[in-house]
C-alpha cells in the first residue's frame, strides 16, 4: 500500500464519515450495493448534507431495486424534486429497470455498470469500491481537488490531457486493500479538509508531500474552467388557478426538467398574451408577478410570471385540452405534489398559495 493511502486510511479510522445513512451496518447485506448506487448518483454535484433528507425519503419509498423499478418515473421524479440535475433522476430509473430486467441486481462489472445510463466512471469506481470491494479509481470533484494539489497538476480539468493525468494519478494511489474505506476517505479529505477555500492543511494528512501546500500554491490550483459570461434567457410562465387548484404540464422527456410538471412556459411575452386570448375570455385580468432568476450551470433564466384566476362565470372547457401533446392537468394548490416539480417551480407555487387574488 502507497504512503499517501496509508496516511488516509489513518486519518479516515480517527476522523471519517462512518456513519452516512447508505454505509451503516443495518442495511442487508443483498441491498448494500443498491444503497450504494443511489447515494452515488445523488451525490453527483451536490453535497452529503443535501442528499442525506432526498436519501432518506427515496429508501422510505423505494428500499430496494426492484421497488424503484416498479415505481412509475413520475413518483421518482416527485421524490427527486427539489435535488436539481433532473437528469439523474430520469436515469436513475431507466437504469433501476434495466438492472432489473437484466440482472435483478446492481451488476458487479465495471463495464457493465459503466454502460449504464448515469453512471460515469467515477460512480462506476465508487460502486466497484464500496459496494464489491474492488480496487477501481474514483475523481468526483472532491477528489480531483485533492490531486490536483497534492501533485501540482496544472490546467482546468475539461482538458482531456489533465483529466488523463488525474486519472493516472487516482489509480496510482488507490490501494487494493480497503479500497472501500479509502474511496470514502479520500472524499471525506476533498469535502472536510481540503476545501475548495481554506483547505485545512495543518490537520491534512497529506501536507508533509502535498506540493501545492510546499510551494504555497493552494489558492491556485486546481484551475477553474476559463469564464464566459452565460447567456440570458427569458420565460414568461402563466400561473391559471381554478379555484384552489392550479394548471401544471408535463414538460418533454429530454431537455431541461425533462419530465418534470411545470406551467405553461412562453419565450416572449406576446406569444403568452396569444395563448391567453385563444384559451380564456379577454375579461380576465392578468396579474403580473415579480421576476426572478434562475441559474444553470450553462445560463441564466429570468422568469416572468402571470396569474391568471379563472372564476365561475368565466371559464372555459377549451383550456383542458392537452398542449404540445404533453400531458396536462389541474393540481391541488395546497400540500406536496405527487409529481416531479423543479425548484423554481415549486418557490411560484408557495407564492401562489399565499396570493389573495
Ligand atoms: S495539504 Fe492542504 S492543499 Fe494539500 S491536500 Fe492537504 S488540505 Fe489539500
Amino acid at each position: 500500500m502507497s504512503k499517501f493511502s496509508q496516511e488516509v486510511l489513518t486519518w479516515y479510522d480517527k476522523f471519517g464519515r462512518k456513519s452516512l445513512p447508505w454505509k451503516v451496518k443495518s442495511i442487508p447485506k443483498k441491498d448494500r450495493p443498491y444503497h450504494i448506487w443511489l447515494s452515488e448518483v445523488m451525490l453527483q454535484q451536490t453535497q452529503v448534507t443535501t442528499v442525506i433528507p432526498y436519501y432518506q425519503k427515496f429508501i422510505a419509498s423505494f428500499p430496494n431495486l426492484q421497488s424503484l423499478a416498479s415505481a412509475s418515473q413520475d413518483d421518482v421524479l416527485a421524490h427527486w424534486s427539489g435535488l436539481g440535475y433532473y437528469a439523474r433522476g430520469r436515469n436513475l430509473h431507466k437504469t433501476a429497470v434495466s438492472m432489473w430486467d437484466d440482472y435483478q441486481a446492481i451488476p458487479e462489472d465495471f463495464e457493465t455498470l459503466l454502460a449504464l445510463p448515469g453512471i460515469g466512471p467515477s460512480t462506476a469506481g465508487a460502486i466497484m469500491a464500496q459496494a464489491f470491494k474492488q480496487s477501481y479509481p474514483i475523481l468526483d470533484g472532491n477528489v480531483k481537488r485533492v490531486l490536483a494539489r497534492y501533485f501540482a497538476v496544472d490546467g482546468w480539468y475539461g482538458v482531456s490531457a489533465v483529466a488523463k493525468k488525474l486519472w493516472a494519478h487516482s489509480k496510482e494511489v488507490t490501494p487494493q486493500d480497503r479500497v472501500d474505506d479509502y474511496t470514502q476517505a479520500i472524499m471525506d479529505i476533498g469535502a472536510l479538509v481540503c476545501k475548495r477555500s481554506k483547505p485545512l492543511c495543518k490537520d491534512c494528512p497529506l501536507h508533509k508531500k502535498c506540493k501545492a501546500f510546499k510551494t504555497d500554491r493552494i489558492s491556485e490550483l486546481p484551475h477553474s474552467k476559463p469564464k464566459k459570461n452565460k447567456p440570458v434567457k427569458q420565460a414568461y410562465v402563466l400561473c391559471v388557478l381554478d379555484k384552489q387548484t392550479v394548471y401544471l404540464q408535463q414538460r418533454p422527456p429530454t431537455g431541461i426538467w425533462g419530465g418534470l410538471w411545470s406551467f405553461p412556459e412562453f419565450s416572449a411575452q406576446e406569444y403568452l398574451n396569444e395563448y391567453v386570448e385563444d384559451n380564456f375570455s379577454s375579461e380576465l385580468e392578468l396579474i403580473i408577478l415579480d421576476s426572478f432568476r434562475h441559474t444553470f450551470s450553462h445560463y441564466h433564466l429570468d422568469i416572468h410570471p402571470h396569474v391568471l384566476q379563472l372564476s365561475d362565470k368565466i371559464r372555459t372547457s377549451k383550456h383542458t385540452r392537452q398542449i404540445q401533446d404533453s400531458p396536462a392537468k389541474y393540481f391541488p394548490l395546497q400540500g406536496e405534489l405527487e409529481v416531479g416539480i423543479a425548484a423554481p417551480v415549486k418557490r411560484l407555487l408557495e407564492d401562489l398559495s399565499q396570493l389573495d387574488l
